[in-house]
């Protein structure tokens, strides 16, 4: 194995202390995953945007830095490299949301998030594929071509963040970025073998995160392992007063959690099965991974009880009124007058103002993205409000009223993250319905604004990997990681290592010869 591949496959806490200990640089960790995502991408196709100069710019005046003594007082991860979402604005790179509309977009500023990544020294790899404005649950419906899973490159690797997981599982990187409005990042980390986190509503700054539905979205950590995930999100937490949603409130203490919890002891830990996600309808190589790891839960000493939240059963429905109503607003800027993509009317047709506006929409935006806009359009307009939208967000007090009341219980509610694994490319595309389904497990945190993890459990009788699903009260993501890095550590132990060691990563064994 070369010192590259070897790098590579080291978690983002190990590049991190290999920097400190000085046996590798953050420009060698920056060119290594930038090897990797040449060998990689013609597979995978994670990346809409490679940023290989400026990540070693970034790289070289961290290394100058800490050649110097000036680190000290940095987050851990300083050094390491980190993909993005393309639904996150970098300033001076390019970002489209995989959407036509906002094809050579380049922002003239940095989201919260991305400022606060500089700042801690992480180089930023690139702009990672998603499904166009995060709408999907595959990846396929990028403008720009689909992703791979590099479990197996003829399946999704899940979405909307698809880009972000797979980056991550094929080592292109050690850590992304991705957005979660109803499952973005925990079911492609479900379907690839990945840790992926919803932090709680209002914990991490959504300046700069392009607006799906703006009540839902948040931006969260994407890793390899529970401690990365919390050590990343540590990085990018905190009050932002440039998002009026954000919540004055110190960053829980993840890494710590997480610390504490890979001394596998869960005694005193109660924790809550959700009768409702998991049974029928779920794969059984999927509930089969779910019970062994409620088990592993129980024999580190957790008390395990069965919960019943009975209105989790229409969070689906109400998400699908509620997102696209606020998709339907949020995507009304893009009109052809501020950014991006400008259509003129055909000849002969008046060159008006609201013709332009109708030519580029209907040439920029792709067939899931109007359908959501149709939707939410019909669901606001009047007469019709009180009936779809009013009576969607009363069941979302609803799910919030079920999981408030489990919480009186429970330290920690639990469910399979995805009821699959990773489905073929094309399987899902000709029905909408079939796709949304993906995500009935995931949907219920973000109705209810609480944070929510997903992280691998072992692999289904098919060879691929399955999520398991940490659901904590909100502001408290800490209450997620200690029993996370407890069933990680536990897991390692039944899987003989982490689960991405039975990857066949064929690009890297390229890159070794
Ligand atoms: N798959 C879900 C959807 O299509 C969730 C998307 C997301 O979390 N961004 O809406």
């Amino acid at each position: 194995m070369s010192d590259t591949t070897q790098l590579v496959q080291l978690s983002a806490a190990e590049q991190a202390a290999a920097i400190k200990s000085g046996d590798t640089s953050s420009r060698e960790l920056v060119e290594a995953h930038l090897a990797v995502i040449e060998a990689a991408e013609p597979q995978i196709n994670a990346f809409l945007q490679v940023s290989g100069d400026e990540a070693l710019a970034q790289a070289d005046a961290f290394d100058a830095k800490q050649a110097k003594g000036e680190t000290e007082g940095l987050p851990e991860l300083a050094g390491v490299p980190i993909a993005i979402k393309d639904m996150i604005v970098t300033k001076g790179i390019v970002t489209t949301a995989a959407s036509k509309i906002l094809e050579g977009w380049v922002p003239p500023y940095d989201a919260t998030v991305i400022e606060k990544l500089k700042a801690a020294g992480m180089p930023l790899l690139g702009k990672t594929n998603l499904d166009e404005f995060a709408q999907g649950s595959s990846t396929e419906h990028s403008a720009y071509g689909p992703t791979h899973n590099p479990w197996d490159t003829t399946r999704v690797p899940g979405g909307s963040g698809g880009g972000s997981a797979s980056a991550v599982a094929s080592f292109e990187a050690p850590l992304a970025l991705g957005t979660d409005t109803g499952g973005s990042i925990r079911q492609p980390g479900s379907l690839t073998g990945t840790v992926g986190v919803k932090p709680t509503y209002g914990g991490v700054s959504r300046f700069g995160a392009i607006a799906m539905a703006s009540s839902l979205d948040q931006i969260g950590p994407v890793a390899r392992t529970v401690l990365d995930s919390a050590l990343l999100q540590e990085v990018i937490g905190g009050y932002d007063e440039r998002d009026s949603t954000s919540i004055p409130m110190p960053v829980p203490p993840m890494a710590a959690a997480a610390r504490e919890g890979a001394k596998r002891d869960l005694h005193g830990v109660k924790v809550g099965l959700i009768k409702e996600l998991g049974g029928d309808g779920y794969q059984p190589g999927v509930q089969a991974r779910f019970e062994e790891a409620v088990q592993l839960l129980q024999d580190m000493g957790a008390e395990v009880v069965e919960v019943s939240c009975p209105r989790l059963e229409y969070a689906l429905g109400a998400y699908y009124i509620i997102m696209p109503s606020e998709v339907s607003s949020n995507l009304a800027r893009y009109d052809g007058m501020r950014y991006g993509l400008r259509i003129m009317p055909a000849d002969g047709v008046p060159q008006t103002a609201a013709n332009m506006m109708a030519a580029t929409r209907e040439a920029g935006f792709g067939d899931e993205v109007k359908r959501r806009i149709i939707l939410g359009t019909y669901a606001l307009s009047a007469g019709y409000y009180d009936a779809w939208y009013g009576s969607a967000q009363k069941v979302r007090t609803l799910v919030i009223e079920d999981f408030n009341k489990a919480f009186e219980q429970v330290d920690v509610l639990v469910s399979p993250t995805s009821p699959s694994t990773a489905f073929k490319l094309g399987e899902k595309m000709d029905d909408p319905l079939a796709m949304y389904m993906n995500d009935i497990a995931t949907i219920p945190a973000n109705l209810a604004g609480t944070p929510a993890m997903s992280i691998p459990a072992g692999l289904s009788d098919d060879g691929l990997p399955v999520g398991f699903q940490l659901i904590a009260p909100q502001k408290r993501d800490d209450l997620l990681y200690k029993p996370a890095a407890a069933l990680e550590a536990a897991l390692e132990e039944r899987w003989n290592g982490p689960i991405w060691r039975s990857m066949n990563a064929s690009w890297l064994k390229n890159l070794a010869k």
